[in-house]
């Protein structure tokens, strides 16, 4: 296969050869007319693909203010309306996949209601997907660990059976046991070899607490690129002072942030994980399910997001906000042979943009999705 005429990352036209599923090399391309935009594949480095009401009627949301009022609400409404992880998660991947995201790093529920049956379903749809989207689960413990008997052991079967990474959440607030909490989820990595990504929301001090005992396990470990912490609004809370010295601990210990850059909360500071060598990437998290009602399977729109989130406004800023949903997010979940070189996994997104900052703005589908060397989507529609 030849994909002809494209500028690969605005760069000069070109043409581009793969064979077998990899990029085997680039010739210049003397064709005349203007050449589109090459890009590599896409990648959500956070989402809930077992949550998402996607391809379903509109869901009417009651929900009460507080934390629990969404736990409960969601085993609720599961019950109520017969939701499905797999029928769901994959109409959500789909979507995703007609968008450009070829890589995808789900979360999944483990708690006393799911056990282990969405697991179960992912652990099938990441294999039915397998050819053209490659799917990371992280054994997720939506409800804690210490609070249920019987989680810690579902997590350390949920990693047997194959899921990629282990989840944690907010160890003070939820389990109340930072300590405890952290070393049974650093526990299960090591005993799995497996990575780590933990959700932390707590605010301010407390959460600065969190991810010093993160970023001391990670180096303890020697886990270094091989630990993310999702949201950690704390960064963003505390002074700019505080939060450069946190930065400084995570660049050292090797821990990477992902953020959903959300309108409504503070974030960690993008320009300074960058100049202090922390990976910062972005995920959707909640797309259109019993959370939250707003988002969209489309990486392109989440790097926007970014964009004004951290108010990027010349095109070489814009250009970090992609960043973020590409060559970032692949190294901050560890995905493998990605990008545009020679001997990469040959997943091309053409879009039809004159630069890469108005590829970010423009909010259009691409012209044409390649994953693995097979076209897959053109124009935001699927092939057949
Ligand atoms: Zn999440």
């Amino acid at each position: 296969m030849i994909l002809n005429h494209v500028r690969p990352l605005g760069g000069a036209p070109a043409d581009v050869h793969v064979a077998e599923s990899r990029i085997t090399g680039f010739t210049p391309s003397t064709a005349p007319g203007p050449a589109p935009l090459l890009l590599p594949g896409l990648v959500e480095g956070h989402c809930h693909l077992d949550k998402t009401l996607w391809g379903r009627p509109w869901w009417e949301n009651n929900v009460g203010p507080l934390l629990t009022d969404r736990i409960e609400n969601e085993k609720r409404t599961r019950r109520a309306i017969g939701m499905e992880a797999a029928r769901e998660g994959r109409a959500l991947a789909e979507a995703h996949l007609a968008a450009g995201t070829t890589r995808l790093r789900s979360h999944v529920d483990v708690d006393e209601e799911s056990r282990l049956t969405h697991v179960e379903a992912l652990l099938g749809l990441r294999e039915a997907m397998r050819d053209v989207l490659d799917i990371q689960l992280v054994a997720f413990p939506q409800s804690g660990i210490l609070r249920t008997p019987g989680v810690e052991e579902w997590l350390d079967e949920a990693l047997r059976l194959g899921c990629d990474a282990v989840g944690g959440l907010d160890p003070s607030l939820i389990d109340r046991d930072p300590v405890r909490h952290l070393d049974i989820v650093f526990r299960l990595a090591e005993r799995h070899g497996k990575p780590v990504d933990i959700h932390l929301h707590e605010a301010g001090e407390l959460g600065a607490f969190s991810m010093e005992l993160i970023a001391e396990r990670t180096r303890a470990l020697g886990m270094a690129g091989r630990v993310v912490i999702s949201h950690g609004f704390a960064l963003g809370d505390v002074a700019a002072a505080r939060a450069d010295a946190l930065l400084g601990k995570l660049a050292e210990a090797g821990v990477a942030l992902c953020t959903s850059a959300p309108p409504s909360r503070a974030v960690p500071p993008l320009r300074r994980a960058r100049e202090l060598g922390v990976t910062l990437f972005a995920g959707n998290d909640n797309i259109r399910d019993t959370w939250s009602p707003y988002n969209a399977p489309d990486m392109l729109a989440r790097a926007a997001m970014v964009g004004l989130k951290y108010e990027l406004r010349r095109d070489a800023e814009l250009e970090w906000a992609l960043d973020a949903v590409t060559t970032l997010a692949a190294r901050g979940c560890g995905f493998a042979d990605y990008g545009l070189g020679v001997g990469a996994r040959a997943d091309l997104v053409v879009v039809e943009a004159a630069s890469l900052a108005e590829a970010v703005v423009q909010r259009k589908a691409p012209a044409l999705v390649v994953s693995g060397g097979r076209v897959v989507a053109r124009n935001g529609v699927l092939e057949g």
